[in-house]
C-alpha cells in the first residue's frame, strides 16, 4: 500500500485504521507541514487502510504485489483468495469441519499453531523456527494448509529462504500427530515460543470421547498450558459423514 505525496495532507485519520501501525507521519520535503507515508517494512498489505475508505483525498492506493511481496497480501488480506487452497484466509476448512472430512482420527491430535496477530504480525522466519521445531517433535504437517505450501521440506518444515522476512498479519501451523507423541510436542513448542519475535495462540482439536472427555485437555495441563475454556461451536453445518474406522 502507498500514499501519494501530494494528495495527503497529514489528517492523520487513517493511523489508526493501520493493522500493525506502519502509517507515521514525517515532514514533507523542504517545510514543516507533515504527511503520512506508510512503512514499507512493516506493512502486512491488509488492505484495512484502503477499504476503510476514510482519506478525505483519496491518497491511499495499492500496487500490484509482486512476489515475494505478494505474500503478505494473501496471508494478511481476508479477501485474498490463497491461490493453492482456493480458500480466503490464512487456514484450511479442515479444522473447523472435522465430523464431516474425519481428518483428525481418534487416538490423533490436530495442533494448529496461530503465530501473530493485529498490531504485532509475524514474519516467515518465525513460522519457519516453529514449523522446524515441531517436524522434528514428530508431527505431520497438514498438506492443503497454505504455509504448508510455503515449505521446500516438508519433513523438515522448512520454509522458502525468499519469504523469510517477509511479514504478515498472522500464519497457521497446522500438523496432526498421534496423542501418545503430543505432551513431548506440546512441550517443544513451549520452549521454542522465547525464541520468536511475535506471539502465538495453540489450538488443539480431538475427537470427543464416548462419556464426552477430551482427551488432549490433561495432555496439555500436564505440558504446562493453561487451555482456556472458550470454545467455537459449529452445530448443524455439517453432517458427520466422516465415518469411524
Ligand atoms: S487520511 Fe489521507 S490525507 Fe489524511 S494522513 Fe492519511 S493518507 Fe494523508
Ligand atoms: S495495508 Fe494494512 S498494514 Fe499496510 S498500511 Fe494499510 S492498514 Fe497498514
Amino acid at each position: 500500500m502507498q500514499i501519494d505525496k501530494e494528495k495527503c495532507t497529514g489528517c492523520e485519520a487513517c493511523h489508526p485504521y493501520c493493522t500493525v501501525g506502519a502509517i507515521h507521519s514525517v515532514k514533507k520535503r523542504g517545510g514543516e507541514d507533515l504527511i503520512s507515508i506508510i512503512d514499507q517494512d512493516e506493512c502486512v498489505e491488509c488492505g484495512v487502510c484502503h477499504r476503510a475508505n476514510i482519506c478525505p483525498t483519496d491518497a491511499i492506493y495499492p500496487v500490484e504485489l509482486k512476489w515475494p511481496r505478494s505474500v503478505r497480501g494473501v496471508f494478511s488480506d481476508p479477501l485474498t483468495v490463497h491461490k493453492d487452497t482456493g480458500i480466503a484466509g490464512r487456514g484450511t476448512e479442515e479444522m473447523k469441519t472435522n465430523d464431516v472430512t474425519g481428518r483428525i482420527r481418534r487416538g490423533h491430535a490436530g495442533v494448529a499453531i496461530e503465530l501473530g496477530r493485529p498490531g504485532v504480525g509475524t514474519r516467515f522466519k518465525d513460522v519457519d523456527i516453529m514449523a522446524q521445531a515441531v517436524a522434528k517433535a514428530g508431527a505431520a504437517f497438514e498438506p492443503k494448509n497454505p504455509v504448508t505450501f510455503l515449505m521446500v521440506d516438508k519433513a523438515t518444515g522448512k520454509i522458502r529462504e525468499d519469504i523469510l522476512n517477509e511479514k504478515a498479519l498472522s500464519a497457521i501451523i497446522e500438523c496432526g500427530i498421534e496423542m501418545d507423541k503430543l505432551e513431548n510436542l506440546l512441550s517443544v513448542i513451549k520452549a521454542t515460543a522465547p525464541k520468536l519475535d511475535t506471539v502465538f495462540s495453540l489450538d488443539l482439536i480431538c475427537k470427543v470421547g464416548e462419556k464426552g472427555e477430551i482427551e488432549t485437555l490433561p495432555i496439555a495441563q500436564k505440558a504446562g498450558f493453561t487451555p482456556r475454556p472458550n470454545t467455537k461451536n459449529n452445530i448443524g453445518f455439517g453432517r458427520p459423514l466422516a465415518k469411524e474406522e
